[in-house]
């Protein structure tokens, strides 16, 4: 049986492991949404308009399926 014993030494570094992720529960969090006052102020008022989500689980309106309780 041949294994990375019998392989030969190239000087290299050896390949850095995968990266560690850990997937939180629940929808991800993004920056802070913008206050409509302070919005109003920066001309971003169009940006943080109100949508009205719906929610295609059990149709009600406020939020979106990602949202469920369901
Ligand atoms: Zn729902």
């Amino acid at each position: 049986m041949s294994g990375p014993e019998l392989w030969p030494q190239t000087g290299r570094v050896p390949p850095l492991p995968p990266p560690i992720t850990i997937k939180k529960a629940g929808r991800i969090r993004r920056l802070r949404s913008v206050n409509p006052i302070e919005a109003e102020y920066s001309g971003k008022a169009e940006v943080c308009k109100v949508r009205k989500y719906l929610c295609k689980i059990c149709k009600e309106q406020g939020h979106n399926s990602r949202g469920c309780k369901i």
